[in-house]
């Protein structure tokens, strides 16, 4: 399972003080890939319930990854942002298909259709059993642990804002700062969205960008979306 346990990075967190409360910001890395590289989480703010936010599970889908980063920036320079979250963002879930911008990990496996949920279905391209790779496994225990209130995972290239579980007015919440419609895709086998929202209860909003959207840069990006993601987090 986890590589190694945790690597504090920032053995003293960054504690700021507001007009709110203190604000915390920690970088860990959670867990390795099948190729070692650090799977990183971010975590801002010190508020009562945990949210999450994933980006880039899909190595071929990279405009998550700098929308991530865009987002942690903004955390840091603006701390008083949100007294009610506690904020941990995955920027890069799975950085082995980042690096080759495959789909898959490095073993070829969608990552995304490997969580235990009751639809998943055992094969050679989603893994003969649920959480047979690494990446995944970090994503579950982290979950697990957090027990986030809601979670968004940011994708491509669909253009809309899917949900799963009971997550539509938070959806609605977010579509009205950006121009994505929310839209159902249906509940994908062993896919994040069918574990956290149909076995969990959570729910979990799929972000989906636009495929010309890997052009762009990231305060690009943060135009175009920072305010959805800024009314989830106000939620
Ligand atoms: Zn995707």
């Amino acid at each position: 399972m986890k590589k190694l346990g945790l690597l504090l990075l920032f053995s003293m967190p960054l504690v700021i003080f507001t007009g709110c409360q203190s604000r915390v910001f920690r970088a860990e890395v959670e867990g390795y890939s099948v190729e070692s590289r650090p799977i990183f989480m971010h975590t801002f703010g010190s508020g009562k319930e945990n949210v999450l936010i994933i980006a880039t599970i899909h190595g071929s889908e990279p405009a998550g990854e700098p929308l991530a980063r865009e987002l942690m920036a903004y955390m840091e320079k603006h701390p008083g942002f949100s007294c009610k979250h506690k904020v941990t963002v995955i920027p890069v879930a799975n950085p082995d298909g980042l690096t080759r911008s495959h789909r898959g990990n490095r073993n070829g496996i969608d990552l995304n259709r490997n969580f235990p949920a009751e639809n998943r279905v055992n094969s050679p391209r989603y893994g003969q059993q649920a959480l047979s790779e690494p990446e995944s496994q970090v994503l579950y225990e982290l979950i697990n642990r957090l027990k986030p209130v809601w979670v968004i995972s940011i994708h491509q290239p669909l253009a809309c804002i899917d949900y799963d579980g009971p997550g539509e007015s938070l959806a609605n919440a977010m579509a009205l700062r950006c121009d994505l419609p929310v839209k159902k895709l249906g509940s994908l086998p062993g896919s994040l969205g069918s574990w956290v929202g149909n076995e969990l209860g959570v729910p979990i909003m799929t972000l989906e960008l636009r495929k010309e959207d890997s052009e762009l840069s990231g305060s690009a990006l943060w135009a175009k979306y920072g305010p959805a993601l800024l009314a989830a987090l106000q939620y």
